[in-house]
């Protein structure tokens, strides 16, 4: 998973492939078990532009996970799909300015070994919702889940009364 990006990118090189979630320790720790998968796709580009060539990695990221739900504690399944773009900036090159990175994407430095795996965790990370929630479950031992009056309606049926 070790590329030479900027070389990967002239040749626009290609590389599919499938994660094993237990190689990704920082992913794993949010993950109900490991029992998701995640097909990706690198893909090298090179443009030619006005003030030179620009260099940039496509990234695909494809699949389902199983978080904890943070009301219930239980599996929530979850479909990922990710599509972003990474400008190599060569060593010395100027780094392009913040507020073009939305548009073009996140730069990053143009390494000779650049390592995918921890680019493709960091990319699954920040698609991820911090408190993902099932649309309707409620937490273990509330009486809500078995359709039993909550204590909070009966408090409000007393201050009724
Ligand atoms: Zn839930």
């Amino acid at each position: 998973m070790v590329i030479d990006s900027l070389e990967f990118a002239r040749r626009h090189g290609r590389l599919p492939g499938r994660l094993e979630l237990g190689q990704l320790p920082r992913l794993a720790d949010g993950l109900f078990d490991a029992k998701g998968n995640l097909d990706f796709a690198v893909s090298g580009e090179m443009k030619v532009k006005a003030g030179g060539e620009e260099y940039s990695l496509a990234l695909s990221i494809d699949g389902m996970l199983r978080l904890i739900c943070q009301r219930c504690l239980g599996a929530l399944e979850y479909p990922v799909r990710i599509r972003s773009r990474l400008i190599l900036v060569q060593p010395g090159a100027p780094w392009p300015d913040e507020t073009l990175e939305d548009d073009i994407g996140e730069a990053i430095e143009a390494g000779r070994e650049l390592d995918l795996m921890p680019l493709l965790e960091e990319e699954i990370l920040l698609s991820l919702p911090i408190a993902p929630r099932h649309a309707t479950c409620a937490a273990p031992g509330n009486p809500a889940a078995t359709g039993e009056t909550s204590p909070f309606a009966k408090l409000a049926q007393l201050k009724r009364n």
